[in-house]
């Protein structure tokens, strides 16, 4: 990306559809969440429910040229999205943050490192078996720019598809050779080569070596907590494998963003967690919290990040305030 114009995809750029941002062919036929129109940055929301699934349409692939709303950080930042607790929002924050980014007019790419293939789900790239991705980049020395495809979301957002062969990668990469490097490597050439602002990896709920690779990959660590009860649990020892990485292997690797999410405002329970987090990490933790909404939950089964599927429900007007957030602190760092 950046440098080259790919168009992998085979589709056609110059279609009249592609003149009209894709979610606005969608009518809203659904109960609406708290809206809000504006955020509270000042941005409009945008979009409204989608009501066609992704495989009615067809595949719209394209580089909106979108006005940056959103500030370039200094130097690109590599995110790593780290958490060996399951289920705790890890591919919800990866693809809708990334997807925010993009939307801000940012360059962004998403590089799925876990077998499950969530997050290539949630961008609408194709994983089935067989695709190149994650796999050949760690194993087959595949350039990331070989592997790379363009997410049909808004902006520039391309993915690094996960198929389920990267299950066997975990096994495989023990007798490789500078096994935990192999990612760091790829990434390296990678922004040397394109013009990106956010690279996002995310990783799968252990700490094994394809989390390994990512950590030793990243510039910045962002752990998405759930607001619930256990929240804290594990992340000591996330904090242990962190500083042993720092330690040796990535001594630029920092704790950049704790990202509260599936927070319910009326559960007290809730609340008791985010004050204990803020406790703990009160630099790091972003002042927008991640709401439990059926809407978050809903769009990965239409290929959507949230941002299409219901641009104006909570929880996208949510992630587009942590985004701008995350923009706002990365554009005045200068490490
Ligand atoms: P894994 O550890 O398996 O990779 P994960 O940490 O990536 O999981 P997600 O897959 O992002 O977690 O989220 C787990 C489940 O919770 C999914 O079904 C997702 O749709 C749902 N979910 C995530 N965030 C929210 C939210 N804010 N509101 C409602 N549901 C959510
Ligand atoms: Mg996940």
């Amino acid at each position: 990306m950046g440098k080259k114009s790919k168009k992998k995809d085979g589709v056609s750029r110059e279609t009249p559809e592609m003149d009209k941002p894709r979610r606005l062919m969608y009518e809203t036929d659904e109960e609406p969440e708290p809206r809000a129109d504006t955020l509270a940055s000042g941005a409009p929301a945008l979009g409204s429910p989608a009501k066609n699934q992704r495989d009615g349409h067809e595949a719209v692939s394209r580089e909106t040229q979108l006005a940056p709303t959103l500030p370039r950080p200094k130097r690109p930042r590599v995110i790593v999205v780290a958490n060996q607790k399951g289920g705790v929002g890890k591919t919800t924050s990866t693809v809708n943050l990334a997807a925010a980014l993009a939307l801000g007019g940012l360059k962004v790419l998403v590089i799925d490192a876990d077998p499950q293939g969530n997050a290539s789900t949630a961008l609408g790239v194709d994983h089935e078996p067989g695709t190149e991705g994650t796999y050949e980049v760690l194993l087959e020395g595949a350039s990331i720019d070989d592997v790379a495809v363009p997410s049909p979301e808004e902006g520039h957002l391309w993915v690094v598809p996960a198929t389920i062969d990267l299950a066997g990668a975990e096994i495989e990469l023990v007798s490789a050779m500078g096994r935990e490097q192999r990612l760091n490597k790829a990434v390296r050439h990678y922004v040397a080569e394109n013009e990106v602002d956010y690279v996002f990896l995310d990783c799968p709920p252990s700490l094994g070596l394809l989390t390994l690779n990512a950590l030793v990959a990243a510039t910045d660590i962002l752990v998405p907590i759930q607001c619930e009860y256990y929240a804290l649990e594990g992340l000591s020892q996330l904090m242990k494998t962190i500083n042993i990485v720092k330690g040796e292997l990535n001594a630029n690797l920092r704790l950049g963003t704790v990202l509260l999410t599936m927070f319910d405002t009326r559960n007290k329970l809730a609340h008791q967690v985010a004050a204990e987090v803020r406790q703990h990490f009160p630099e790091e933790t972003l002042t927008t919290p991640i709401p439990r909404s059926v809407r978050i939950s809903e769009a990965p089964s239409y290929g959507l990040t949230v941002l299409s599927y219901d641009g104006r429900s909570a929880g996208s007007l949510a992630y587009r305030e942590a985004a701008a957030e995350m923009a706002s602190r990365d554009a005045g760092r200068t490490e």
